[in-house]
Formats: C-alpha cells, structure tokens, sequence
C-alpha cells in the first residue's frame, strides 16, 4: 500500500480526506492482489489504510446497505470543527438527521465490511459477468472490477454515431429487451463546450453496476442472456436525441428519445423470437 499522499500532507500541513464508499471492493482486491497483503486480516488492512488520513465520508447505500452517509474521524478538532456546521446544514446535533435505528444498521453494515464473504461478493459477480460475456466476444472493459461489469457501447453499436448518443441508445435497447437498467457513461456524461457543441467522450461505455448483496447469480444470469440476444441483434439499434435537456448534470434528469422508430423494430424482433413475453 502507498502512503506517498499521506507523506506529502504531513509535510504542507494538508488534510487528508479519504472516500471509503467502495472501501469493501477496496479492501478485497488488496488482500487478494497486493503483494505482503495476502496474510493480513481485513481490519489490519481497513486499519492500515484509515493511517493515512485524517477523515472520511462513505455512502451509507453502499457500505452499509442503509439510508445517508457518514463522515468519521478521530481527531477531535476535526470533529469540532465539523460540529459547528451540523446546526447550519442538518439540524441540532442531538436530533433530527439519521434515525437511531438506521444507525444501529450502518454499525452492523460496517462490521460486515470486515467480513470475505461480503466483501467479495460484488467483485465475484462482476468477474463472472465479465469472464461470460468475454467468452461471447461481446466488447466489455476489463479487467474486471469492483462497480460493474462495463458494456463498451462503441464496439457494441459502432454503427450509430457518437452525436447520437450510443451508450445512452444501449441503455435504452437493454431495458427494453430486459428490464435491466444500466448507466450511461459516455457522451451524455459529459457537457457542451461554450459553443453549444456535444464534448464527445473518449468512451461509450453503459455501466451495469453490481450492488452489493442485491442480485443472485441467477439475475446475473439473465443479464448475460438478454446481453448476448441484443448483441446479435444489435444491428437493430439505433441513436437517440434530447428532448429535455437540462444546462448542468444533464444526465441525471434530461429526456431522451430515439431519432427513429428503431425501439418498435427491436420489440418486433424480441417478439418473433421469444413471442409475448415482454
Ligand atoms: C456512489 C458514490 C458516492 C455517492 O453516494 P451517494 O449514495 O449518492 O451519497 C460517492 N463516492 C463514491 C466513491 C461513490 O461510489
């Protein structure tokens, strides 16, 4: 483990504030890949790593599998500085934000951050989606990783355009064939330049990401089968347009839709293929 950035802060006095959201992944890759790792339990490595720094923020909805978020540190005059902004943004610090009860699970949700078992089922899952769709010669980022298995949008459909969006039109072609709901990581991720131009984006990629504990193998399963049908069938897909499209962030809330009537041609196809079980 490098603590390199923790060397460099020391020395000009910066804080260090680490996000531990995906800490679980974390902790299972360098106990399973880091050299000198392999035989330090989880908390000595969760431990070694909270060394470097002198606060963090997590996710509740992915650490724990609960409700907000936390921040933590053990150093007091982090924490009061910090205490006197609780009345400004969240309430009195003796009530209101989280509930005792979401905080009892959050306790229980980290414990389990030191459990294998739970830390390594995303990344397992992951790789297996991975390995399986690979085998089929459908283009997906590897190595697999600890967020989801990435479908690589731009070998997928090479023929519909960038300015056309071809990670979002994926998003769209593999909930329509599934109920699989991906995100779109590519063009629409990004913004327009001063001159109202699309940034088009180094890659179109549609996220299918693995929360942990969520699905069984089974549903990953699914996922790989609808994936394969729509890769032979992907010639069928088509771009898509903004309707809406907000000035920031445009892809949390903007509207999309197809730039022809491809959408009904793919049904027609899974319908032909599979009859009426959409
Ligand atoms: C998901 C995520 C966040 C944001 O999580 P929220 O649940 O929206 O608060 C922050 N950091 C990382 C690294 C994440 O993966």
């Amino acid at each position: 483990m490098h603590n390199k950035v923790w060397k460099i802060s020391r020395k000009h006095n910066i804080l260090v504030l680490i996000d531990i959201s995906l800490i679980n992944e974390n902790l299972y890759f360098i106990k399973t890949r880091e050299k000198g790792y392999e035989n330090k339990s989880v908390k000595e490595i969760l431990h070694e790593m909270m060394g470097y720094t002198d606060f963090s923020y997590f996710s509740g909805r992915k650490v724990s599998c609960t409700r907000g978020g936390g921040i933590c540190t053990n150093r007091k005059e982090i924490y009061m500085q910090m205490r006197d902004l609780v009345p400004l943004f969240e309430g009195f610090l003796t009530y209101g934000g989280m509930s005792v009860r979401e905080i009892e699970a959050m306790a229980v949700g980290l414990y389990e951050t030191l459990d294998m078992d739970v830390i390594s089922h995303s990344p397992q899952f992951i790789k297996y989606a991975v390995d399986a769709l690979v085998a089929k010669g459908i283009p997906v980022v590897t190595p697999a990783g600890g967020l989801g298995c990435h479908l690589d949008a731009g070998g997928f459909i090479p023929h519909v355009p960038q300015t056309e969006y071809p990670a979002g039109a994926l998003a769209g072609a593999l909930y329509i064939v599934s109920g699989v709901r991906g995100m779109e990581r590519g063009t629409i991720s990004s913004v327009r330049d001063e001159k109202g131009n699309d940034i088009l984006a180094d890659v179109e990629l549609l996220r299918l990401a693995f929360p942990r504990r969520v699905f069984t193998l089974s549903q990953v399963k699914y996922m790989e089968d609808r994936v394969t049908w729509l890769y032979e069938n992907r010639n069928l897909i088509g771009g898509l347009e903004w309707v809406e499209e907000p000035p920031v962030l445009r892809f949390f809330v903007g509207k999309l839709k197809a730039k022809t009537n491809w959408p009904e041609k793919l049904v027609e196809k899974f319908r032909k293929d599979f009859g009426d079980s959409l």
